[in-house]
């Protein structure tokens, strides 16, 4: 992302945050795309890691895909 995104509410720019499971493990998002090449081939989805934006008046989350 080039620039940080500004909630939709406030329109002050949202701050990354960590966000991860009671385990300590991160979040990814199945985007459903079929990856590219052999494992794409057998049927393996695409994983992305998750970038989570809290804005820091409001304290909303908001989840975006890396690319
Ligand atoms: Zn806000």
């Amino acid at each position: 992302m080039a620039t940080d995104p500004r909630c939709p509410d406030c329109g002050v720019t949202m701050e990354r945050v960590k966000l991860h499971t009671g385990d300590g493990l991160s979040l990814n998002v199945n985007t459903g795309e079929k990856k590219d090449g052999l494992l794409g081939s057998l049927g393996v989805n695409e994983s992305r890691s998750v970038s989570p934006r809290m804005c820091p008046e409001c304290e909303l989350l908001r989840l975006y895909a890396e690319k």
